[in-house]
């Protein structure tokens, strides 16, 4: 495994690096409270081309010309600027679009991707529900055949963007009996009728990314909406989320180093007992545990995408970036919090928003202990 960046892939690094700290990071604050999707953002990222580096050029992307390493810099700099609208246009172009681009029939390609990879159109990802999340395998969703279609009845819940989202990759139990050989996946236009939104949730954090349920009562969704063939959505599922939680070690580095930088600048600034707090060796420990977590993480990440971009198994590396690179988040806002007192609690420094942020990534996309739980089949092969 080569750690060493190209100088190509150092270039596109910086120029995402400075276009989203000059564009979406001064934003943030402002996107937390108005708490809704800062179209502004989105527009500017399409622009930047963040969409397109999902999807192939045959639908209007350019994944052929950026690799892994490409994708972990640009997802990393825009979590440490926004990290809401990092969960958002993740869930659009990846939770959505990957299962469309990897399993998906020509004509299904044709018809989501091109709006995916410009930005147009806005996806989600529709696997939980309200009495199914961890435990994905006892979905209640239902597609019943009908003539030329199927027919959905069902509920989703906390899904990303599914209060603006135009479409949905919904998983549904085609086949009771068929345990996970019998759930299928569509993509299914919102627009449709017999679907309705619930309204957002207030949540936590991640205020600018909207969350939402999804009530299907009999919707209509033709033969050539399923993603793939009928009974492989379970595990078209757990490959989408294998790719969700490289990302999401990104969204956990991301913040994590948003945390670092604020405490850094803090810490050198900030006086007391007339003396900068930085030359204190109960902050220089707090700022270089934050350093090296920070660079393990990053390690982990890497070392998964390395397995996907060279074909080797990936989800046991996947699970572990996820797992630590998450909880890390957590821990190093909570230190940055510490290291602006009281300061650090209000919502005058970017500090207390990280915090809120960052408590998602142990949870979605499969909770720690679910990550636990697989790592540790992995190791036993169990
Ligand atoms: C902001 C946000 C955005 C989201 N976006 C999406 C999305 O786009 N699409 C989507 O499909 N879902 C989405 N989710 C849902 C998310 O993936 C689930 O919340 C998550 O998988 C956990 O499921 P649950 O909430 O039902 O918790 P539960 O499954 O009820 O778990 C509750 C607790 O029990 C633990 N637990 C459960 N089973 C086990 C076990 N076998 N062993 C040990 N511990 C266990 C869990 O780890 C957790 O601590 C989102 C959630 C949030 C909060």
């Amino acid at each position: 495994m080569d750690y060493a960046v190209t100088p190509a892939q150092a270039e596109f690094g910086r120029a995402f690096e400075d276009f989203c700290q000059r564009t979406i990071a001064p934003r943030a604050a402002q996107v937390d409270r108005d708490g809704e999707l800062s179209r502004a953002n989105w527009d500017d990222l399409a622009g930047m081309g963040w969409f397109g580096l999902y999807v192939d050029k045959a639908w209007g992307g350019t994944a052929e010309d950026v690799d892994w390493v490409m994708r972990a810099l640009a997802e990393e700099s825009l979590a440490k600027a926004c990290a809401a609208t990092f969960l958002s246009a993740g869930a659009s172009v990846g939770l959505c679009g990957a299962p469309i681009q990897l399993f998906g029939s020509e004509a299904l390609k044709a018809r989501w991707l091109p709006g995916l990879a410009s930005g147009a159109t806005i996806g989600c990802f529709g696997l939980t529900e309200p009495d199914a999340g961890t435990d994905a395998a006892s979905l209640r969703t239902r597609a019943e055949r009908v003539d030329g279609g199927w027919r959905l009845h069902g509920e989703k819940a906390l899904i990303t963007n599914a209060p603006i989202a135009d479409v949905c990759v919904v998983m549904a139990v085609t086949d009771p009996d068929a345990g996970h050989a019998g759930v299928t996946a569509f993509a299914v236009d919102l627009a449709g009728e017999g679907i309705a939104r619930t309204a957002a949730y207030r949540k936590l954090g991640l205020r600018g990314s909207p969350t939402g349920g999804l009530v299907f009562d009999g919707a209509f969704v033709p033969d050539d909406a399923v993603v793939g063939t009928v009974g492989a959505g379970f595990l078209q599922a757990m490959q989408t989320l294998e790719l969700g939680r490289i990302s999401m070690s990104h969204f956990g580095i991301g913040i994590a180093e948003a945390a670092f930088d604020a405490a850094s600048r803090y810490a050198v600034e900030r006086k007391a007992f007339g003396k900068p707090i930085a030359t204190r060796q109960a902050v220089h420990f707090k700022l270089a545990d934050m350093k090296i977590e920070i660079d393990a993480a990053r390690l982990m990440a890497r070392k998964a995408a390395w397995a996907k971009a060279s074909g080797q198994p990936a989800a046991e590396y996947a699970s572990i970036a996820k797992l630590y690179a998450t909880e890390m988040a957590v821990r190093c806002a909570d230190r940055a919090v510490q290291v602006f007192g009281g300061w650090g609690y209000t919502d005058d420094f970017p500090v207390e928003r990280l915090l809120r942020d960052a408590r998602l990534g142990p949870i979605g996309e499969g909770t720690s202990e679910i990550q636990r739980e697989l790592i540790a089949r992995h190791l036993l092969d169990v």
